[in-house]
């Protein structure tokens, strides 16, 4: 029905909202539960697809099983401009609609943020990545999946044509929660930051581009191309920059057949959830360009929901997202390592330990 395969994990729910009154529409996926209660960020967009949230959930799974958390994994969509006044009025509907859908708590994802979950909490008492001052720790101001995709470049490089972070050119595409805090974590650590875009255009500069002049211009204008001191170039520019380090933070699929040859990069790190095609994948991995699996490197901010749920500290967390990725940054390397004669991609590797953790906790479970 939906153009994609029911796997042995799920989808175990999937739940399409419509509120007539005011023409808004929602989608829910709870795909696995078998490691506890699914946690999943909700994504507010006008183009978001009962697909999209289907895939996306699924990688939540594989996602909270490998980081070793006690959550299965979900998703929800609602179909709406995240710019629209009555962003407020929405999210408390969807906040209304989902009160007994007690396997699924919400959190943040691409157009909702703290406050999008705070109006959930006060209705229904169930969300994460809350404001601090209502007991939350702020997942997208402290840049929580910025820093672990920070932590795995640092892990990787050594084992990756790119060999030192250290002046490593890194090209980045989306410049919201996930690609800004990636900027400001990889040039702390001597990384160069020399392309962003975001959904309006390409700013380049080789020699590289002031991560807080950026931050700033981007809040004040809006836009990554009022930068000053760079060219201007168009959105899929971004992907045939001439860098080390490639990471989509933005949407998915758009690393794909048309654009995957034109990659300059030698290793992706998977900024955004699946931001490349499977064929993609493929041919990135037959090129010996290294491509770093979403729910490995982007894991930072449900493992900071998570710590934030389990009521641990900032620091805790912190730490939990540094030890969690890069162990499993490094156990991917080594199982890659082992076949790749064989070529087996590193999502499929990766996939077949978090898989593992779920179908052993399902035998326990009646359904
Ligand atoms: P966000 O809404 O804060 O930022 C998204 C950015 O992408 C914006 O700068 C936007 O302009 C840009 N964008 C949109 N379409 C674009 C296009 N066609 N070309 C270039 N840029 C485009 O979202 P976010 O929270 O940063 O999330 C980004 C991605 O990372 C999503 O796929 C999300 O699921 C994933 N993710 C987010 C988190 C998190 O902690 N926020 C955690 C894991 C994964």
């Amino acid at each position: 029905m939906y153009n994609i395969e029911v796997d042995e994990m799920g989808p175990m729910k999937v739940l399409n909202l419509y509120f007539p009154k005011t023409d808004f529409k929602a989608i829910v996926v709870v795909h696995n539960t078998a490691l506890g209660p699914s946690v999943g960020g909700v994504r507010i967009s006008t183009s978001v697809t009962t697909q999209e949230v289907m895939r996306l959930a699924r990688t939540m799974t594989l996602k909270n099983s490998i980081a070793g958390l006690p959550h299965g994994g979900g998703k929800a969509g609602i179909i709406a401009d995240p710019e629209d006044p009555r962003k407020e009025q929405y999210m408390r509907m969807f906040a209304k609609a989902i009160r007994d859908l007690n396997d699924y708590i919400p959190g943040p994802d691409m157009g909702s943020d703290e406050e999008s979950m705070a109006w959930i909490y006060d209705e229904i008492e169930r969300a994460v990545g809350l404001p601090e001052v209502i007991g939350g720790i702020p997942l997208d101001e402290l840049g929580a999946t910025g820093f672990g995709l920070a932590e795995c470049a640092e892990m990787v490089c050594p084992y990756s044509d790119v060999v030192e972070l250290k002046g490593a050119r890194v090209a980045i595409q989306g410049f919201g929660s996930v690609g800004k805090a990636a900027a400001r974590f990889l040039t702390e650590k001597g990384a160069i930051l020399v392309a962003v875009s975001d959904s309006k255009g390409t700013i380049h500069n080789p020699d590289g581009i002031d991560v807080q002049e950026l931050t700033a211009i981007k809040s004040e204008t809006g836009r990554v191309i009022n930068y000053k001191s760079g060219t201007v170039k168009d959105c899929e520019e971004l992907f045939f920059t001439d860098c080390d380090i490639l990471i989509p933070a933005a949407i998915p699929d758009v690393i794909n057949r048309d654009n995957v040859d034109k990659i300059k990069a030698k290793l992706i790190l998977q900024g955004a959830n699946i931001p490349a095609t499977h064929e993609a994948e493929i041919i990135l991995h037959k090129k010996g360009i290294l491509s770093i699996p979403d729910f490995i490197a982007n894991a930072g901010g449900v493992i900071m929901a998570a710590m934030e749920y389990a009521k641990k500290t900032e620091k805790e967390a912190f730490e939990a997202i540094s030890t969690k990725i890069k162990t499993n940054t490094k156990l991917i390397l080594k199982r890659c390592k082992e076949c790749r004669e064989e070529y087996v991609l590193p999502r499929e590797i990766a996939e077949e330990i978090a898989k593992e953790r779920v179908m052993k906790a399902m035998m326990y479970r009646e359904c």
